[in-house]
């Protein structure tokens, strides 16, 4: 068995990984660890959705169709000269956001920038725009090992469980941070989990799901709203005002809660294509 350091793919998260290979065959993944993204663990997702790349009904190889109409495998560099033949100056290419950037910039120097399309919807660019914006500002973006020292968690429209899995458990992890605390008072220590578990059952740090369905974070929440995707803005325009006014509402519940922390956090995410959610 040979092993390689890798990056799962399976959501945007990159969870670090080692892919081992016999015989040719993808025969397992496992846990890398790293301080600042997965720690010990990796979703089952990633630990286990791998195997497809073993199918039969995978193309394994570059190919070309012959006479007959059947697929004839050639060697890379032969499609490749086989696929420059063939670009005029009106060939386009559409990449895609579901590809590599390696595989996306192939595709936009093989056509040249002028002709590559990076296959997202105006929607789609817009909440890239957004989420750029974040990162670029002075809003601080926490690891997800730094999640879980958050004390209060708002997540905006988003099932965190289905599209990163990793970031759920750091938010049930953060969660648990009020009964620790609980449990230092009365001189149990952190690392004393059964003790820690047993003495504070029910004493969870607020979670609070602004989402439009059920999702499995629903379990250890402390408030839940489901609402459709534009109730969702609408509310959290409430929180945003909430935080300067006194008015009894469920956005100035949360916007309180959010202010009584002292490491209030907010999740939000691309899943409602809503690039006003993300604002
Ligand atoms: S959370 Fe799961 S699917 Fe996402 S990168 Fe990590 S292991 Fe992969």
């Amino acid at each position: 068995m040979q092993s390689s350091p890798t990056v799962c793919p399976s959501c945007s998260l990159g969870c670090n990984t080692y892919t081992s290979e016999r015989y040719g065959e993808l025969r397992r993944v496992h846990n890398r660890y790293h301080n600042e993204i997965n720690g010990y663990f990796l979703c089952d997702r990633g630990r286990f959705g791998a195997q497809h790349v073993n199918s039969d009904q995978r193309i394994p190889q570059a190919g070309i169709r012959n006479a007959e109409g059947k697929y004839d495998a050639i060697p890379l560099d032969e499609a490749l000269a086989k696929i420059k033949s063939l670009l005029r100056e009106s060939t386009i290419g559409i990449g895609s956001p579901r590809a590599s950037l390696e595989a996306n910039e192939a595709l936009r120097q093989l056509v040249g920038a002028e002709n590559y399309a990076n296959g997202m919807t105006d929607t789609e660019q817009a909440m890239s725009a957004v989420i750029l914006d974040v990162l670029q500002s002075q809003i601080e973006t926490p690891s997800m090992m730094e999640v879980e020292s958050y004390d209060a968690i708002l997540v905006v429209g988003e099932d965190i469980t289905n599209h990163a899995p990793r970031l759920a458990l750091s938010v049930r992890q953060a969660v648990r941070n009020l009964g620790q605390q609980l449990a230092g008072e009365t001189g149990i220590a952190d690392w004393h989990d059964a003790a820690v578990r047993e003495l504070t059952q029910h004493d969870l740090s607020p979670l609070i799901l602004l989402t439009p369905m059920a999702d499995r974070l629903d379990d250890v929440a402390s408030q839940i709203f489901r609402r459709a995707p534009d109730d969702i803005i609408s509310l959290t325009e409430q929180i945003t005002s909430a935080l300067n006014s006194e008015a009894p509402s469920h956005a100035q519940e949360i916007a309180t809660t959010l202010s009584q922390a002292k490491r209030p956090l907010i999740i939000s995410g691309t899943s409602l294509n809503s690039p006003n959610i993300l604002k």
